[in-house]
């Protein structure tokens, strides 16, 4: 049911002389049968491979004979996607961040209006915030550029409810229940410190391998993700990563899903994918089906989990978790629009009256109250009465074939409908039987009024 999400804004980044044509006329990568997920960083040991590189003066770039862990390599342009909103005021901002260098580990960044290394107060590397007062999403002070956009995604608004007090409710993908939507919060499904160690690697990369260096850098756009710093430490210049780089990947769509704060407290920088299994929306159905859809899903070697190498891992698991789940969604939904909320509605109100001393009122609305909630708790607890049998109902898989469902029928004998004419029968006997309790209630009132009435008489 779920379609693709309107597509994150690229980056840009390399897109114009063409990340892809590099990648796709180098005809001689040799491959490796050891590479694994972070191969790129590892310094080459086939010495043919440098020696081709070194000759890169006279040869055509995009012909050398590289490893293909650094083609590999070359996929950082285009991996990353900015959401779609950005504040107004981006450009400048883009502009300023591939100026700076940054040092995740140290916390030192390079600001070359001052011309020197300098230690910020707070880790510069964070969420996109969008201009103030734009794109904001209920009860949110704070608006952040990824979390609007997944906000506003299809599935997220179309299952979202309001109480009485106009207050939102969303669901919270990670654990299915609904909660205000101010305390959805952005997470990163692949886990920011490990995306952080990858691209720290690969700029210790670059330091360590200058033939690497060479390669990498010759790709147009390489620029807004590295700068070379002097570092009068060591008295040579050094590679290190724009703040852009950090804060591209940070902010990157495709690996942020919107889920509540007590999941993400509990969630933390643990192993996503044992995460994932331990949650019972998930578990190792929802591996099983990544595994299937990329079974070299963990032999990538880029920076961020992507599935085919394209898409990121919390894109694939929200489309997952709409498709697979949207059933026990919609119940939700109508439980609490249709079941939670006009109870509540009237629950609150007595509550006033109580505080307003209206003690006859309260009572009055009390008795309502409880007759509506000990028949909802009623019909919720019964088996027979035309319904299905509490053996259908089961989760035992022996009935998962069985199209009929065992009604019983008013002569208290075995009926075997198929779904559709036990929706129509059901639908068809709804009315009568709300107009039929009705009566019955009225009926028992009058008689035991009539029998108080004789009784004073
Ligand atoms: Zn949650």
């Amino acid at each position: 049911m779920s379609k693709r999400k309107t597509k994150a804004q690229k980056t840009g980044v390399g897109s114009k002389t063409g990340t892809n044509t590099t990648r796709g006329s180098i005809k001689k990568a040799k491959s490796s049968s050891t590479r694994n997920n972070v191969a790129f960083i590892q310094a080459s040991d086939d010495p043919s491979s440098l020696s081709n590189t070194k000759s890169s003066t006279t040869k055509n770039p995009t012909e050398l004979d590289v490893p293909v862990e650094w083609t590999e390599a070359l996929g950082i342009l285009n991996e990353a996607h900015l959401p779609s909103t950005l504040p107004v005021k981006w450009e400048k901002t883009e502009s300023g961040l591939v100026k700076i260098a940054f040092d995740p580990i140290s916390g030192k960044k390079y600001d070359l209006e001052l011309n020197r290394f300098v230690k910020p107060d707070t880790y510069p590397v964070r969420f996109i915030t969008l201009t103030k007062g734009q794109h904001s999403i209920p009860g949110s002070e704070a608006p952040a550029a990824v979390r609007y956009q997944r906000y506003m995604e299809e599935d997220s608004r179309g299952s979202l409810v309001q109480n009485e007090r106009g207050e939102w409710y969303a669901p919270c993908i990670a654990h299915g229940d609904y909660v205000k939507v101010e305390s959805l919060q952005a997470d990163h499904l692949q886990a920011k410190i490990k995306i952080t160690k990858r691209q720290t690697e690969l700029v210790e990369k670059l330091n360590d391998d200058p033939h690497f260096a060479e390669f990498l850098m010759q790709q147009a756009g390489m620029d807004k993700f590295f700068i070379k710093v002097f570092d009068t430490g060591i008295g040579r210049e050094i590679y290190y990563g724009t703040l852009f780089f950090y804060e591209l990947y940070f902010n990157d769509i495709d690996n942020i899903w919107l889920i509540c704060q007590a999941c993400n407290l509990h969630k933390s920088d643990d192993e996503t994918v044992n995460w994932l299994k331990k949650q019972w929306l998930y578990g190792q159905e929802f591996l099983d089906y990544l595994e299937r859809l990329d079974p070299q899903r963990l032999r990538h070697v880029q920076i961020l989990d992507k599935i085919k190498n394209r898409e990121g891992l919390a894109q694939v698991t929200i489309e997952w978790f709409w498709d697979r789940h949207a059933h026990y969604m919609l119940t939700n939904k109508r439980l609490f629009e249709n079941v939670k909320m006009p109870l509540q509605i009237l629950s609150q109100k007595i509550d006033r009256v109580i505080g307003e001393g209206s003690d006859k009122r309260a009572e009055r609305l009390k008795a309502s109250f409880d007759f509506k909630l000990i028949l909802i708790e009623e019909i919720a607890k019964a088996k027979g009465l035309g319904l299905p049998r509490g053996t259908s109902e089961s989760l035992h898989p022996s009935s998962d074939t069985d199209e009929y469902l065992p009604v019983v029928g008013p002569d208290g004998k075995m009926l075997r409908m198929d779904r559709a004419s036990y929706n129509q029968a059901t639908t068809e006997f709804l009315p009568g039987f709300i107009s039929l309790l009705q009566n019955s209630v009225v009926t028992r009132v009058e008689e035991i009024e009539s029998g108080k009435l004789s009784k004073r008489i």
